[in-house]
């Protein structure tokens, strides 16, 4: 905590009310996504898994999201982004819990399954578009790090790990986007063990072609399965 922190006090992200981070009016607003979609088509799919003639070698098993992306929780994930606040990771995961915990339509049902019967290792999607000298922060980790905790699985910091730097995704096309990211990422080889099955973390999905990349050099590096989660989408 800085001294800035101190002299000022904890403002509501989506309204000028003081004291938390989310004030309860703000919280109420908050909605979970209203369907899990399968990763690879985008269209509705029962607990987030990968229709059947979706499927293919490198691709993921399924997905699962927690809020759309829009106001508090597109603030929220905006301001973790830049400054890292325990309170704020801490408020927010806790309203995360609540739809882990209410379970509507028991959406989680698959990745529960797959958390309980393969048990996987949580790896996080590395911060690929900031310059060394920038200040950013890996929420993908931290949250991958709560999860972890939460069902007493590994996390693996630096699993995946950025190999060079590209220009900010905003502003390309769907195709450019794709060749921006090919060769970021590699596996750290610094790492050996042998695990099988991977819940991989990011903040949003959004065309999903980070997250697929990575998924694809985990699956070729002979991980089995491997699952994407993300905080919004
Ligand atoms: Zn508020
Ligand atoms: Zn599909």
């Amino acid at each position: 905590m800085t001294v800035i922190d101190f002299l000022f006090p904890k403002k509501c992200l989506g309204c000028p009310n003081e004291g938390n981070y989310f004030c309860s009016s703000c919280r109420s607003k908050i909605k979970s996504i209203d369907r899990l979609v399968c990763p690879v088509c985008e269209n509705p799919s029962p607990f987030g898994k990968t229709h059947f003639s979706c499927r293919s070698r490198y691709g993921f098993n399924g997905l699962i999201s927690f809020f759309a992306y829009e106001g508090i929780i597109r603030e929220a994930i905006h301001q973790l982004k830049f400054k890292y606040v325990t309170d704020l990771a801490d408020e927010f995961f806790e309203i995360l819990l609540k739809i882990w915990n209410e379970d509507k339509d028991n959406r989680f049902l698959q990745i529960k399954r797959f958390i309980k019967e393969k048990n996987p290792v949580l790896v996080a999607v590395p911060l690929f578009w900031y310059k060394e000298n920038q200040r950013g922060f890996n929420q993908a980790e931290i949250f991958a790090e709560k999860f972890a905790q939460l069902w007493s699985l590994e996390f693996k910091k630096d699993y995946l790990i950025r190999s060079k730097f590209t220009p900010p995704q905003a502003g390309l096309t769907q195709e450019q986007r794709k060749k921006n990211i090919e060769d970021v990422f590699s596996l750290n080889y610094n790492i050996q063990s042998p695990i099988s099955n991977i819940i991989l973390v990011d903040d949003i999905w959004t065309t999903g072609a980070t997250l697929k990349t990575c998924g694809a050099i985990l699956k070729k590096s002979g991980i089995k399965k491997v699952w994407g989660l993300t905080i919004a989408r």
